[in-house]
């Protein structure tokens, strides 16, 4: 009988330990966690944080799920070592776990910036788990202003986590815009008059220069521009880094993340590795960031994963990689290259920006195919532009009214509905049955909606 063993219970874990028991109901599925808690969304963590959603809404699988499939849970265990001339994992307290095949799917962890006295304090937030959001919620209690530092998509998240939970925020951008990966000056521009208008404060090429410490508690900071900011709470997030330490000497192949081929597999041959963890080899374009935090992506990677360490065949396409999330309840979507930095890539924007108009859309092309796109603010043609690029269209050859609906600000009709989740923005299924007012849950990131009108035609 097969031993299949799962670093990480994230989603990118969970979806591979489900396509193997799919695959194969007798193999033997070991997943090895450091986390104390079964599979969660953590997406949902903000809406957490700020009390929209309580702690049941967070659980993507209960206790229950593991028994049921047949499937070894080991919660709180740290692997800390692989000997793959030996198939085996070796954890915290030295016990040895064997494979047949092994899938790392161990994510990431925030990277701390240094600051000046930011090594004295419990003050300085991060928010990737349900105890960082846990000790969130305990520290609002007392708060009334924070300020977060970062630029990237998770300081946004923390930042619509304080703000949702009725703090007065500051977002100091060490840069010139916010999410730099995926959006260009204009789109960061429209998202930063969003926020604003909610009421979040953000200061432009500002950094922290110091903190201001009493009795072990933030009271503040003193930024690069010598500006006082007072707040209780100080949130300092840089990029997520790949979970990779215990690979020492194993023999896997790292770069920034861990190298995997289209298969998931690395250069070990019964070792696989997906999600926020993999490095693809190569990708389509240049220009799509080879590693990248999108909890679609390691859905789907996880489901490749699992199913090749099966036996099967299974690719992952990352031709239309998106990027997606809900800031402080503004869409925002990237699909494919959104940001090229290269020279040779055309883009199309219609009538954005528009100084009247908080909404951002365009298109990228590559010698006249359509490569790319980003939507800010409204994101209604998102579903059709992904089919666009997964097609490989020129850009001649997308339907007109399409382009017209997406680019044209006079044009008010709206034929292109379809629904994407407004979080990960998977297609989501709705069963032909689905009335007005019905429930329906994201199979891939847990938000829950409420159907609408919109949404069944
Ligand atoms: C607050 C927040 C909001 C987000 N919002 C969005 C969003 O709106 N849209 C979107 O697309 N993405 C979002 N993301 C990103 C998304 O959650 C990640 O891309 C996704 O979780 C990656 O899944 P994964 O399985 O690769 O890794 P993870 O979910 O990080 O799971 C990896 C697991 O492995 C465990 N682990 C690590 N090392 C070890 C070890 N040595 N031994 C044992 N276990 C180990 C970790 O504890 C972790 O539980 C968000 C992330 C956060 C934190």
């Amino acid at each position: 009988m097969a031993e299949h063993v799962i670093i990480g219970n994230g989603v990118a874990g969970i979806k591979a330990a489900e396509t193997i028991r799919e695959d194969d109901g007798d193999c033997k599925i070991t997943m090895v966690e450091d986390e104390v808690y079964p599979f969660y969304y953590r997406p949902q963590l903000p809406r957490f944080v700020s009390g929209e959603i309580d702690e049941g809404r967070l659980w993507g699988k209960k206790k229950g799920f593991y028994e049921k499939n047949n499937i070894t849970l080991h919660l709180g265990k740290k692997v800390t070592r692989i000997n793959s001339d030996r198939n085996e994992i070796i954890l915290e307290d030295e016990t040895t776990i064997n494979y047949d095949s092994l899938l790392i799917a161990a994510g990431g962890s925030i990277k701390k910036r240094r600051y000046p006295g930011s090594e004295l304090n419990g003050d300085i937030v991060e928010l990737k788990t349900i105890d960082d959001a846990k000790n969130i919620r305990e520290k609002i209690k007392s708060a009334k202003s924070a300020v977060v530092i970062g630029e990237d998509f998770l300081t946004l998240s923390l930042t619509d986590a304080l703000h949702s939970s009725g703090l007065e925020v500051t977002y100091l951008m060490p840069g010139d815009r916010l999410w730099p990966e995926i959006m260009d000056k204009d789109a960061s521009s429209i998202l930063e008059l969003k926020l604003k208008e909610k009421g979040i404060k953000i200061k432009h090429k500002t950094d922290i220069k110091e903190l201001v410490i009493k009795n072990k508690t933030v009271q503040g900071v003193i930024t690069t521009n010598d500006e006082l900011i007072n707040c209780q709470i100080l949130g300092i997030v840089d990029k997520l880094q790949p979970n990779m330490g215990f690979l020492n000497g194993s023999g896997v192949n790292t770069g920034n993340g861990i190298l995997v081929n289209d298969k998931m597999l690395t250069n070990v041959d019964n070792i696989y590795a997906a999600g926020d963890v993999a490095q693809l080899l190569t990708t389509i374009h240049n220009e799509i960031p080879k590693i990248n935090i999108r909890w679609l992506k390691a859905w789907k990677q996880g489901q490749v994963a699992g199913s090749n360490m099966t036996g099967n065949e299974a690719e992952y396409d990352d031709i239309a990689c998106i990027s997606s999330t809900q800031i402080c309840g503004i869409d925002l979507i990237s699909i494919g290259v959104s940001n090229p930095l290269d020279e040779g890539y055309k883009i199309m924007r219609g009538d954005y920006p528009h100084p009247e108009i908080d909404v951002y859309k365009k298109l990228v092309l590559k010698n006249g195919t359509v490569v790319g796109a980003l939507f800010v603010g409204n994101v209604l043609e998102a579903r059709e532009i992904v089919k666009v690029i997964k097609n490989k269209m020129d850009y001649s050859e997308i339907d007109e009214t399409l382009l017209k609906q997406m680019f044209d600000l006079n044009y008010r009709i709206s034929p292109f509905h379809g629904f994407l989740c407004p979080v990960c923005k998977l297609d989501l299924p709705i069963s032909p049955d689905a009335k007005v007012g019905d429930k329906i849950t994201c199979p891939a990131c847990g938000i829950e909606l409420k159907i609408t009108e919109r949404m069944l035609k």
